[in-house]
Order: C-alpha cells, then structure tokens, then sequence
C-alpha cells in the first residue's frame, strides 16, 4: 500500500473531487475531520487542552469553544505552539490508526486528504504521490464568493492567506484541473484511479509486511519449541 496526499486551494474543488474518488470506491482519510475530532472530550488532546488554556475555553456544552481557542492562537505565537504540540500527536496517531485499517482492508493504496499539505509541509515526505486539485485563479475567486457568499474583497483576502495554486502546481505530482466542468474533472479523477490502482508500488509494502509477519510467525514457533516444550 501506499498513500497519496490530496490538497488544493480554497474552493479549488478538493471537497468535489474527494466526492468523485469516494464514488469511485477510494479510501481517502479527511485530515480536518480528525483534527476536530481528537479536540472531542473523550480524547487525551481535549484533557490536556483545558489542563493548559483553562475551563474558560470550553462551551457551556463542555465542547471546546473553537472560535475563543482560535482567536487566543492567532494573537499568542507560543500559543498555537503548545496547541499544536497537543494536538498534532493525537491527530498523527489517529490517521495511522486509519492507515493500517485501511491496509488491513486490503486497499493498494490510501489518499490523504491535507488542506494544507504544502503550506505544513510536515506529511509530504511520507506520500508515494501528491495530487493538487487545481482551477484558474478567476474560476477560484468566483466559486469562492458564490460558495460563501464573500464580497470579491473579502475572497481575495482568504485566497491570499494560502500559497497561490500556481506555485502549488510546482509541488505537485499530479495535478487535476477543474476549472471546466464537473464531467471534465471526473474523467481526470477517473484516470487518475485507474494508474493508482495498476502501479505497482503498494506490492513493497505487502512484501515487507509479509517478511515481517513471516520473521515475527519464525521466532514465536522457535520459543514455543524450545522454550514452552
Ligand atoms: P474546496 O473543497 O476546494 O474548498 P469545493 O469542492 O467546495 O472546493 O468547490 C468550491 C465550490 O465550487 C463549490 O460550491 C462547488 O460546488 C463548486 N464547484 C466545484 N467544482 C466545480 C466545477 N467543476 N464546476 C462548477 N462548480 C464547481
């Protein structure tokens, strides 16, 4: 198996494409999805952010009040230092754990689905190949401001906060284009499955694995033998 890292610009069309790759029967992890879910109470990240930021940040519901914790680390550096350093090795865990179910499922290979996959730059070094979900910067700022119903000043702002689609393209192995129409990008989607699928790079990881196991399956036999008997 091996893992694909998938990420685009705001409204590039990501959420559009992960769509068709699902349909296409991908397993594709949504990185945002965890990061909201490891700050739920009945995970370790939820204890240690209310031990370090204090009662105050919660909701009356007990959930972490994102906006207040939000506003504290866009003010405070070391603030978003120390959130990160909770949060970010619960949400590691949490996308191996995904990781190896998916390997277990048999799948060839698994696509991460990283907002900010280059801006981060954390994650790039572990994926086989990387995928920009791209579009031309006047469709971006169109379906922005439809999307969110931004005036053009305002979705200029949140598009200049990223790194622009075209020094992404650079970065990317694979790119798809949507700035045409739906049917158009589902195509690219489509051949982009197809060589995932027929490359044969998630052959490695199954032999090591089975090496492994087989090496682990050696040693247990030996002490049953030797040791028990
Ligand atoms: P992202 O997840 O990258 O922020 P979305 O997938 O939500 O972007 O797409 C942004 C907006 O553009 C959405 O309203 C979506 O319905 C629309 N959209 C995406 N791709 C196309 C397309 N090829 N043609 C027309 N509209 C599109």
């Amino acid at each position: 198996m091996f893992l694909v890292g998938l990420t685009g610009g705001i409204a590039s069309g990501k959420s559009t494409v992960v769509a068709m790759l699902q349909a296409l029967g991908c397993a594709v992890i949504d990185a945002d999805v965890i990061a909201r879910q490891v700050v739920q109470p009945r995970f370790l990240a939820y204890r240690r952010i209310v031990h370090s930021f204090g009662p105050e940040i919660l909701l009356e519901t007990g959930e972490i009040n994102r906006e207040a914790l939000g506003s504290i680390i866009f003010s405070q550096p070391e603030k978003r230092q120390l959130l990160n350093s909770i949060t970010h090795p619960e949400i590691q865990k949490e996308i191996l754990k995904q990781i190896l179910k998916y390997f277990v499922l048999g799948y060839r290979y698994v696509i991460l689905d990283i907002p900010l996959l280059f801006e981060t730059n954390t994650l790039t070094k572990f994926m086989k190949h990387t995928v920009l979900v791209y579009c031309d910067p006047q469709t971006q700022l169109v379906r922005l401001m439809q999307r969110n119903g931004l005036t053009r000043a305002e979705a200029e702002a949140r598009i200049a906060a990223q790194l622009p689609l075209d020094q992404k393209v650079k970065l990317a192995s694979h790119v798809i284009d949507n700035s045409g129409d739906l049917e158009t990008t589902r195509k690219q989607a489509l051949k982009l499955h197809t060589s995932l699928e027929d490359s044969m790079d998630f052959l490695l990881v199954r032999l090591l694995a089975l090496t492994a196991a087989a090496g682990v399956g050696s040693v247990v036999y030996f002490l049953l033998r030797h040791l028990v008997a």
